[in-house]
């Protein structure tokens, strides 16, 4: 039996006004894949994970999340969020809770877990992302990377079957991205469904195991990593390479 996609994207339009930035999207990502989304700012890139969990409303076409369709009308959005982690470039930390706080808070608001329960699962998940000697600190004592890694810890708390990440590392110094690399290697190797916008070619070269590459509000080019970075068809993909790379 083939492996049921985790995500459908079906003729996906977004317009901001007169703008159009996503102009037909159709994209499958299969259960335990890891898609990588490349291509140069303003391509539609944020936009297209964002309507995926609905945090921008698709102006036309379908998505499909874990077989439901999110874009209909009638669905449950919280409860569609709830099954979708995702971690943006700048952490989005609480700044004022501890870090133990930052993942036990959207587990009790959110799913009702009891304090001693979110606790727990907020504990395991810093083991996770080897920050569980930062349990009492505040986000201002952590470096960028250990921001991002509770940032990706605390969506980890809410038990998510499909994680999308927005250049995850792009705001962190150099010495940095490793680590928060590291954690997403891991994720990839455990099976969890994953959509990653990134300017990290290696990450993607190493980890996706497909490459998108988008410009203007469409995909240009899709394929294994080492087709779409390594020998990349169009004109606008090698373009775009050779200024990342
Ligand atoms: P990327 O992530 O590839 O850089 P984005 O999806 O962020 O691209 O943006 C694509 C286009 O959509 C840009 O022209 C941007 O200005 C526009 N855009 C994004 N979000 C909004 C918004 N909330 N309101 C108006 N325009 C937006
Ligand atoms: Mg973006």
């Amino acid at each position: 039996m083939p492996t049921p996609n985790e995500i459908e994207i079906r003729g996906l339009h977004k317009s901001f006004g007169d703008n159009e930035v996503l102009r037909g999207i159709d994209l499958d990502v299969a259960a335990g894949e890891v898609v990588c989304v490349i291509g140069p700012s303003g391509s539609g890139k944020s936009t297209l994970l964002r309507c995926v969990n609905l945090l921008e409303e698709p102006t036309r076409g379908q998505v499909f999340v874990g077989g439901t369709e999110v874009t209909d009308l009638d669905v449950d959005i919280d409860a569609v969020r709830r099954r979708i982690g995702m971690v943006f470039q700048q952490f989005n930390l609480f700044p004022h809770v501890t870090v133990t706080e930052n993942l036990t808070l959207p587990q009790r608001r959110v799913l009702g877990r009891a304090k001693a329960h979110a606790a727990k699962v907020a504990g395991e998940n810093l083991e996770r992302v080897g920050l569980a000697d930062k349990a009492d600190a505040y986000p201002a004592q952590l470096s960028g990377g250990q921001q991002q890694r509770v940032a990706i810890a605390r969506a980890l708390a809410m038990g998510p079957e499909v994680m999308l990440f927005d250049e995850p590392t792009s705001a962190l110094d150099p010495e940095l991205v490793g680590d928060v690399l590291a954690v997403m290697r891991m994720l990839a190797a455990e099976g969890m469904t994953m959509m990653v916008v990134t300017h990290e070619m290696s990450f993607a070269r190493e980890v996706a195991d497909r490459v998108v590459f988008m410009d203007g509000g469409r995909i240009v080019e899709e394929g294994p990593a080492a087709q779409v970075v390594g020998d990349p068809q169009h004109e606008r993909t090698r373009h775009f390479l050779t200024r990342v790379l």
